[in-house]
């Protein structure tokens, strides 16, 4: 019974096999399942013929006993294979049932054949007919059971276990059965013994043989099986590890401790730049590394520690590129004498770094101010080169702190209002705030923030552009305009008026001169002259101021001329207040006129004592200066270079930023009605600017005020002043004048003026007609007495056309206008006489002109 079962799960263990295999797997698991079935059932049939106890001797006939068994087999092979499917029909099993069960009932018979006894047998025909009958219906149960589910894995082995006892049933229900259906009579008959042989022994042996082969091989299969799986698992796992390796984005890399490269994977030699992992291995890993101790350095370290995760490493690529990793490094102990290595995985992170980097740079050489701070608190994480540079701090300082502790904002309204835009808004746009830099100083500044995630954290990137200077130039900027436009207003107005009085106050001097010394109109003639010559001071400063007073400059010493109205200056501020000179003695010279900066001199000094009533200090100081382009970029529109800088200070009342930015306004005044005109610092701004110079005021209320003056170095040494001019009484003269001038009233007052003086004079309006009178006057000219500018033709091209023909004659210049200053005119020695001239003027410079050498060059 054991050995029917256990064959049966034997065979039907193999059924499985055979179905999956092919080949010659496939020929090898049928004829094991086959011979393991087979056997089962033959040598049940002979050990329950044991059990048989027969009323003769029995001997078994050896041929027939061996049929029996090759029968078993090829039926068990034919059931076998008839069953051997992954999904097992109902017909199939039918079949196979039936060829099963046939084959069990043959060996049964033949295996009745074999004995050889002295005893007949009689067999009972239903009995038999039943006994195949069970065989074929047990075995259908059996197959039914084992191939119902077809492969369903779930509850396989029980089911297996089941059939194959059904199955052992259906051997022994066919052997007790065929055995019943036999009778025996002994009838003394001695059949043939020739292959007889007695089986007692011979079988107790021979089929606890085979009952162990078989055992052993039910239970070897599953052992076997198993280690094959495992086999094969492990060759799987192992290919897929390769697989991972080989093809795995992360360099892999393994080297021994003194460098040499055991193995890498692709990705390894890729990221290096190599093609293959053959060339990349040839190349010593020192070769990866800029400086090839690094990787001593790197080793050191990991003996040390064993392992190091995630650190970065900037190595060298095969091209000598910069490649950065993201790598972990583990020592691995060789066990059993194997050496220890280093095995490393890294990827390549030059991308991310180099967007790092770009973005670092970026951050770092952006002009302007940059901060990165926690959100809403203010802790800076990070701030950029400008910031620091703007607020003056280190950024050890800055960094971890909040803006309220470095008491960032100048205004705390700024920063609520900053913070509840970036909250409700997301972002700031153009706020304007000030700040406080680390000295102190309040600054203004553009602030335009957005929020974004750093790490996890939301935080504020806030660009602050600062504006202190923009602002400050465009201040500046405005105020030169509207000096500019006051100046051409005022100006305008005072040249004509200018003309206008110089015929009052000439004809004045005409009527004075000419009324007899005890005439009673004599009085209100010098009433009108005097009014006349108030008037003419008056358009004097608007001149000047609006740069248009003709200047007589010359190569001055600035510390002569400070010398010169100090003593002036004493009288002027009075007993309370103290006067200081400090004098540059290497100060060098300007080019200026000298009785021009006298007033400007003058003009500053009566500011600053109107200024202190209860006394005060008055230091006025000379120094050279060197103005670099930054102090000219903040100082619009000076020019960088080398200046002479005067300087007017006094401990006064100050002024507010209010009137400062007006006090070079004409007629601007905070002075009573009487008291001030507006006019003296119109008319300093208007000498130095038409000097080349600057002025800048700086100035506090109650702290005193400062005037700065920069004139441009003229470098050449001053000249030496000149004499006295000489007296009125030798101003006559008996010379012949070509006066030429476009303006009616002014030419008549002056050939009045000459003409009394004992000059004889020849008139022209325009150039044209004054060099035909010129041509057709055959005695001498002594002077060209011409305006600068008329109509057609200016005064100066005037000289030049007749100078060829006039060798001898001397040329003064009359004019209003100081535009021709830059044209050379005024450089060179020539006489200019200004508008309006008194008769003295005019007299004294027609003689000065007379009696020096100077003459006009021809064209
Ligand atoms: P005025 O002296 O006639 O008022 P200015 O043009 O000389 O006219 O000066 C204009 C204004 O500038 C003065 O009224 C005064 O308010 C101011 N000012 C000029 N110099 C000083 C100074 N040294 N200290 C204080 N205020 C000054
Ligand atoms: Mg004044």
């Amino acid at each position: 019974m054991v050995i029917a079962i256990c064959a049966s799960y034997a065979a039907l263990d193999l059924t499985g096999r055979v179905a999956a295999a092919k080949g010659r797997a496939f020929v090898f698991w049928l004829i094991g399942g086959a011979g393991a079935m087979g056997l089962g059932i033959w040598s049940t049939f002979y050990i329950g013929m044991l059990a048989f106890r027969l009323p003769v001797p029995v001997s078994y006939d050896w041929p027939t006993v061996t049929l029996s068994l090759r029968v078993a087999i090829l039926a068990a092979a034919v059931a076998l294979y008839i069953v051997s499917h992954k999904v097992v029909s109902l017909w199939q099993t039918v079949v196979g049932s039936m060829v099963m069960g046939a084959g069990i009932a043959a060996v049964h018979f033949i295996g009745m054949e074999s004995i050889r006894s002295a005893a007949t047998r009689h067999s009972d025909g239903r009995l038999v007919g039943l006994s195949i009958a069970l065989a074929v219906v047990i075995s259908f149960v059996a197959y039914r059971l084992a191939f119902l589910a077809g492969d369903e894995k779930k509850g396989a082995g029980l089911r297996k276990i089941a059939s194959a006892v059904v199955m052992g049933f259906a051997i022994l229900a066919m052997h007790y059965t065929g055995m019943a259906a036999a009778s025996f009579t002994a009838d003394g008959m001695v059949p043939d013994m020739s292959h007889a042989m007695r089986f007692t022994m011979l079988g107790a042996a021979g089929i606890t043989i085979v009952t162990i082969v078989i055992l052993s091989l039910v239970l070897l299969i599953p052992v076997f099986d198993r280690r094959s799986a495992q086999f094969q698992e492990l060759e799987s796992a192992e290919q897929r590890y390769r697989l991972l390796y080989e093809r795995s984005l992360a360099g892999v890399l393994r080297t021994t401790l003194d460098g040499r490269i055991l193995d890498c994977n692709l990705a390894c030699a890729r990221i290096f730049g190599y093609a293959t992992c053959e060339e990349f291995i040839a190349s010593p890993i020192t070769d990866r590394y800029f400086h090839p101790e690094d990787r001593n350095t790197f080793m050191a370290i990991l003996q040390r520690v064993k392992s190091l995760t995630s650190y970065e490493q900037c190595l060298r690529r095969k091209d000598g590129s910069k490649v950065w990793l993201l790598g972990s490094a583990n020592l691995v102990d060789g066990k059993g004498g194997a050496r220890t290595v280093n095995e490393e995985t890294f990827v390549d992170i030059t991308e991310g770094k180099n967007a790092e980097e770009t973005f670092r740079k970026a951050f770092n050489a952006n002009p302007e101010p940059i901060t990165i701070a926690a959100f809403p608190e203010g802790r800076f994480i990070d701030v950029n080169d400008s910031f620091l540079r703007v607020t003056g701090y280190a950024r050890e300082e800055v960094i971890g702190r909040t803006s309220k502790e470095l008491n960032f904002w100048a205004r705390p309204e700024d920063r609520v209002t900053f913070v509840e835009k970036l909250k409700t808004q997301g972002s700031v746009r153009d706020l304007e705030i000030t700040f406080r830099t680390k000295s102190g100083e309040i600054r203004e500044a553009v602030d335009s923030a957005e929020t974004i995630d750093v790490g996890g954290q939301e935080c504020a990137i806030a660009i602050f552009r600062d504006v202190t200077e923009r602002k400050s130039l465009e201040k500046q900027l405005r105020q030169t305009q509207k000096m500019e436009a006051v100046g051409q207003l005022s100006g305008g107005i005072a040249h004509d008026f200018n003309n206008l009085l110089g015929v009052i106050i000439g004809y004045s001097e005409i009527l004075e001169q000419r009324l007899p010394p005890d005439d009673p109109l004599l009085k209100e003639c010098l009433q009108i002259k005097k009014a006349g010559q108030s008037a003419a001071s008056l358009t004097r400063q608007l001149l000047a101021f609006s740069r248009q007073q003709v200047l007589d400059p010359k190569v001055l010493d600035l510390n002569g001329i400070v010398l010169n109205v100090q003593k002036m200056l004493r009288r002027l501020i009075g007993e309370h207040i103290e006067l200081k000179t400090n004098l540059d003695p290497a100060l060098g010279s300007v080019k200026a006129d000298q009785s021009q900066i006298e007033q400007v001199i003058l003009n500053l000094a009566v500011n600053a004592r109107d200024a202190m009533p209860q006394g005060g200090k008055l230091l006025i100081e000379t120094a050279k200066v060197e103005l670099d382009e930054d102090y000219a970029r903040r100082h619009p529109p000076q020019e960088p270079g080398a200046y002479v800088l005067l300087s007017v200070a006094d401990t006064g009342i100050g002024m507010d930023a209010e009137t400062q930015a007006r006090i070079f306004e004409p007629f601007f005044t905070t002075k009573e009605i009487g008291k001030g005109t507006g006019l003296g610092l119109s008319t300093v701004y208007g000498v130095v600017r038409q000097s080349g110079g600057h002025i800048w005021v700086y100035s506090e209320l109650g702290l005193g005020t400062t005037f700065k003056i920069y004139l441009p170095c003229a470098g050449q040494p001053a000249r030496v002043q000149q004499p006295p001019a000489a007296p009125a009484e030798s101003l006559r003269g008996s010379e012949t004048i070509l006066l030429v001038e476009d303006e009616e009233a002014l030419r008549g007052l002056a050939r009045s003026l000459l003409e009394d003086s004992g000059y004889t004079v020849l008139e022209a309006e325009l150039p044209e007609a004054a060099i035909e009178t010129a041509l057709q006057h055959s005695g001498k000219i002594h002077v060209l007495l011409t305006d600068l500018v008329m109509p057609g033709m200016t005064g100066k091209d005037l000289a030049a056309k007749l100078a060829p023909t006039r060798p001898e004659m001397k040329v003064v210049f009359m004019s209003g206008y100081t535009s021709f200053t830059h044209a050379g005119l005024a450089d060179s020695e020539i006489a200019l006489l200004t508008k309006p001239f008194t008769r003295e003027k005019l007299l004294r410079k027609l003689r000065e002109t007379l009696e020096s050498e100077i003459k006009v060059e021809a064209k």
